[in-house]
């Protein structure tokens, strides 16, 4: 899956995704990533978030939305990310013994962004105006 969120300089903030799904899906399977609230999620007075990862894991946690509840709450987008990413993960091993394969982006009204991930290698770019475009790789745990 690619996530992409933007925001304008009308304060709009857009998000889409776009995905081949999960390698040997059954046919008709519809993952998180075309799902409002599980795959993206934006509310321009406050932020928007893109997930990848397990589709059904990642649904169980409506975890765009999550995020953006989060951000309207009060918490930056990294505490945002990676707080609900570590609540769905706590969650999932508890009821299914197991870690989802989970990662997000996300970024607020002002343009401060936060990642979170459970895989060991998630790779992410951020461009602006005075820095067109960087690719970073954030890891489990930072
Ligand atoms: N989240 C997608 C899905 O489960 C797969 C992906 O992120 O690559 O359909």
């Amino acid at each position: 899956t690619v996530g992409v969120i933007t925001l304008d300089t009308q304060q709009n903030l857009c998000v889409g995704t776009s995905t081949s799904g999960l390698f040997m899906k059954r046919p008709g399977r519809v993952g998180d990533s075309p799902v409002s609230g599980s795959g993206f999620y934006a509310d321009s007075q406050i932020g928007a978030a893109t997930a990848t990862g397990l589709g059904e894991d990642l649904m169980k946690g409506c975890i765009s939305y999550e995020i953006v509840s989060r951000m309207g709450r009060g918490m930056s987008p990294q505490q945002a990310a990676e707080s609900a990413v570590y609540d769905l993960e706590t969650r999932l091993i508890s009821r299914f013994g197991r870690a989802g394969d989970l990662s997000v982006v996300c970024m607020n009204a002002r343009g401060e962004y936060g990642v979170a991930t459970t895989i060991d290698n998630f790779s992410f770019s951020v461009a602006t105006p005075s820095q067109p475009a960087a690719v970073f790789l954030t890891a489990r745990d930072g």
